[in-house]
């Protein structure tokens, strides 16, 4: 019924405009044709069911598209997948494509639910959007037949791998982008170029392989590709091969870099790769580049409005090639520094061309106790290449030889000693004086007190308080003597004598 009323419809507005009445030519099982050649060779198209796209293939699962179909008593080779074929037939999960097959038409297979595709070696052109949002489609086979993928051919869909064959030279513009599932991709290398944002948004790619033979490379083409890993150099992101990292110069570190050096390795500056979002970042703070013999080629716009460029230095000798734009709003009187052999009088429509650079001597400075200082260097003033780069001598540092007591000790604390700088820079240096404290009250008392001993003799009291007092063995007094601070009392017969001040008593040999 709905598809009666569609055909009606069809038939209405197709006779209001006098075009045919039948979107296609004929159906043959369940696909429907447009005839495209009705001469030997007869050929035909796989095209939409309905009046136009998307396709009306609905609820179609899998489709097993023959290599010859017969209409009217005509063979026909089935030859190309026609534009929009099955496009947005979500149900669409398998579809087996025969080797009489040369063409994929656009959309073809877009928002379908493919989830494996293998083409057959007969293809050569994959149309732009032909795979475009089949967010399931995880695995391509795409043959070496292949010449050309058109625009977004793959975009938006779940591919977590795809090699692309030798065939291919070019990958276009969006081809691969927003595929958030793909990891790796490997680029042969008869590929020379890679389209505006072919592979942006690939958020698990986390490795690209650029081979030497790709010369150009199109705006944001790994823009949003979250885990890439780029190659840094100075204040440059680069992609490349094992060979040569430094390939392609794909984008500034930052929006707000100064100056950038160029690897030696690298061949191709990307498109727009110091262009900043002046709306979001203002103009470009870049001053100076220095641009190595190695480039060959600066891509449309990569240096577009950087406004702020006071100079450029080129080390090759003959002028590269720059595309449309590329120092667009870049003051076209800044100098050029290039090397004394230059061959032109003009470098990428600059003309104040200094040649062989204009040479400085950077004095040396003398290092002292405290400042670093410098070895004698060169550079060229205008474009601030370094020839002889400034080496830094560190500080000396001071040297504290000979300490002089500062006779500053109290019974508290230690006392302290100071030396002067040997440098002569005046500097001083005061450290504790280990065991220079004083003693305290406390141990004076200490040495007062009372000690009773014999030498030969005679019997030795010091520091005594009280009236001396000495007993023999036997306990009777044989001597006395008044309190003092040495003390001495001869005992005429050797002997055990027992000696008494105070609240001290000793008992001592006397010989
Ligand atoms: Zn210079
Ligand atoms: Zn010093």
């Amino acid at each position: 019924m709905i598809k009666a009323m569609k055909r009606l419809f069809t038939v209405l507005f197709a006779s209001l405009l006098a075009v045919q009445v039948w979107a296609y030519n004929f159906q043959s099982g369940n696909l429907c044709y447009n005839i495209t050649s009705s001469n030997n060779p007869y050929a035909v198209e796989v095209t939409y069911e309905g009046a136009w796209p998307p396709s009306n293939y609905s609820g179609l699962t899998t489709a097993t598209i023959p290599e010859k179909v017969t209409y009217n008593g005509i063979e026909y080779s089935v030859t190309s997948i026609g534009d929009y074929a099955f496009n947005h037939c979500s149900s669409l999960t398998s579809v087996t494509i025969p080797n009489s097959v040369t063409n994929i038409g656009e959309a073809a297979f877009a928002f379908t639910g493919l989830t494996s595709i293998t083409i057959p070696n007969s293809v050569t052109c994959i149309g732009s959007s032909a795979f475009q949002n089949c967010s399931t489609l995880s695995t391509v086979t795409i043959p070496n037949s292949v010449t050309n993928i058109g625009d977004y051919a793959f975009a938006h869909t779940g591919l977590t791998s795809v090699t692309i064959p030798n065939s291919v030279v070019s990958i276009d513009r969006g081809t691969f982008s927003e595929c958030g599932d793909l990891k790796t991709v490997t680029i042969p290398e008869s590929v020379a170029s890679i389209g505006d944002y072919a592979f942006s948004g690939c958020s698990s790619l986390t490795s690209v392989t650029i081979p030497n033979s790709v010369t150009s490379m199109g705006y944001g083409a790994f823009n949003d590709c979250s885990s890439l890993t780029y190659n840094g150099y100075d204040n440059a992101y680069y992609l490349g091969n094992s060979e040569n990292p430094y390939l392609c110069l794909i984008k500034a570190k930052s929006e707000y870099i100064t100056s950038c050096e160029i690897n030696g390795k690298c061949k191709f500056i990307c498109n727009n790769a110091f262009e900043v979002n002046a709306f979001l970042y203002g103009y470009s703070s870049l001053t100076s580049v220095t641009i190595p013999n190695s480039v060959t080629t600066i891509g449309a716009a990569a240096f577009n409005d950087c406004r702020n460029l006071t100079s450029i230095c080129y080390e090759g000798n003959s002028e590269p090639t720059y595309l449309p734009y590329a120092f667009t709003n870049v003051n076209e009187t800044i100098p050029v520094c290039v090397p004394a052999d230059y061959a032109s009088t003009s470098w990428c429509g600059f003309s104040n061309l200094i040649k062989g650079h204009n040479k400085v001597t950077d004095a040396a400075v003398l290092a002292t106790c405290t400042e670093s200082g410098k070895t004698e260097g060169s550079h060229c003033s205008v474009c601030g290449k370094v020839f002889v780069a400034q080496e830094v001598i560190p500080a000396f540092g001071h040297e504290f030889v000979n300490y002089v007591y500062n006779n500053d000790a109290t019974t508290e604390a230690n006392g302290t000693e100071t030396a002067v700088c040997e440098r002569g820079c005046g500097a001083t240096d005061t450290r504790v004086k280990e065991g220079t404290k004083l003693a305290t009250s406390v141990s004076e008392s200490a040495a007062n007190t009372i000690n009773i001993y014999a030498i030969g003799n005679t019997i030795v009291v010091e520091n005594a308080t009280e009236e001396i007092r000495v007993y023999n063995a036997m306990g009777a007094l044989v001597g006395r003597d008044v309190a003092r601070n040495a003390c001495t009392i001869k005992i005429n017969n050797p002997g055990v004598y027992i000696v008494k001040t105070g609240g001290a008593v000793k008992r001592v040999v006397v010989d």
